[in-house]
């Protein structure tokens, strides 16, 4: 198998997330919302899992939504929005798709878009000091930035705009795309204030299709999509009790003490960088990226250098495509940060996981030695 290093964009499923899924769809199958034993009995393990996950997560588990994954957390959020009377959205320039398609649909229904620059990879808080307006009702910055890995000062951010409502009287909803954020980075939802936050499965070893939606205050929360009541009518639809029981693994995982793995991850990032630099490769991700991600200019279009990496046996991404259906979405994204054209097209994005080991490192970097120039 390729040595892996395209941990950003999936991970492998844990033998204990697959575990648990197995388990749990053979001694739960029923549908938690029926009123029969079996039912009662999916309710509890579907509640319980709730609780273990909130705590892990230190929030209050009615705080904690089950949805089909981190697109649809964030569609639920900005959707609500079309309930509303129009006002402004701010979204920073470097936004996964998932939550930068939105504008052009609220454009559409008379919503006043605005986007904060990200110079470097980072949002400035003086700018959106400078871009909240009184009938400003929304703002979403992402904790960790997919491509680069930036670690965004959100609660900074957060302060300005709770100093904006204390003056101005009006409650704006801070939402925070955490997806690459959850056991990468030091990172408490309570601690930094945000009042909606969304958060993939995939991304920390657990099944795909699953995700999760934080809402601090579920109450005031009106989905456009109710259906049949399931999640307190936060969010229709049966829950997927196997996919949840696997998340509940691959959190437990991620959460914790993870500063000795984290670590090590980092020193494995700065051995990459390190090498990088001194073949003359230019590192996009800033100084304080999550240890997880690491962009560089490669000296080829991005997508031929993946193409050559992967003859090596080593799986990496092309930081200028992102993905194969989202041609150009990662570009959009170091043009965001400001990095030029030139460069943005050449950015391949490496990614790792707990099973990242020094050993692939060092693969990666005499793959790289190899190709060179290419
Ligand atoms: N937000 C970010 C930052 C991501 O990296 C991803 C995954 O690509 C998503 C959102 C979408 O997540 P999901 O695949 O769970 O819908």
């Amino acid at each position: 198998m390729d040595l892996y290093f395209d941990n950003a964009a999936t991970t492998r499923l844990s033998d204990e997330a697959l575990e648990a899924y197995i388990k749990t769809e053979r001694e739960f199958f029923a549908n938690p919302s029926s009123v029969h034993s079996e039912g009662i009995r999916a309710k509890k393990e579907l509640e319980r899992i709730r609780g273990s996950i909130a705590d892990a997560m230190h929030i209050p588990s009615s705080s904690l939504f089950f949805t089909s994954g981190a697109t649809e957390s964030i569609a639920s959020v900005f959707s609500s929005l079309l309930f509303q009377e129009p006002g402004r959205v701010i979204i920073s320039r470097i936004e996964h798709e998932a939550v930068a398609s939105w504008l052009p649909i609220l454009k559409r229904y008379g919503w006043d878009t605005v986007t904060l620059k990200a110079k470097g990879g980072i949002v400035d808080p003086e700018e959106l000091e400078e871009l909240l307006t009184p009938d400003t009702k929304l703002v979403a910055v992402m904790a960790v930035n997919n491509v680069t890995g930036a670690v965004e000062d959100i609660k900074a951010l957060v302060n300005v705009v709770r100093s904006y409502e204390k003056k101005n009287g009006r409650r704006i909803f801070f939402f925070s795309d955490s997806v690459q954020a959850l056991g990468k980075i030091d990172y408490d939802i309570t601690e930094l204030g945000i009042d909606g936050a969304s958060f993939s499965a995939h991304k920390i070893n657990g099944p795909r299709g699953i995700g999760m939606l934080y809402l601090r205050s579920p109450e005031s929360f009106r989905p456009l999509a109710p259906a049949g009541g399931q999640e307190k009518g936060k969010r229709g639809g049966t829950e997927n009790l196997p996919a949840i029981a696997a998340l509940e693994k691959a959190v437990l995982m991620w959460t914790g003490n993870r500063e000795s793995e984290n670590r090590r991850i980092g020193e494995i990032n700065r051995y990459i960088r390190n090498n990088l630099s001194s073949l003359g490769l230019e590192i996009l991700s800033p100084e304080n990226a999550s240890p997880y991600i690491i962009s560089f200019v490669s000296p080829l279009p991005s997508e031929v250098y993946v193409r050559m990496l992967s003859d090596k046996g080593i799986a990496a991404s092309s930081g200028s495509a992102c993905s194969n259906n989202a041609k150009g979405e990662g570009e959009k994204i170091l043009l965001g940060m400001g990095i030029r054209s030139s460069k943005a097209r050449n950015a391949v994005r490496i990614s790792f996981s707990g099973s990242t080991d020094m050993e692939s490192a060092e693969a990666l970097i005499k793959a790289v030695k190899e190709i060179g120039n290419g």
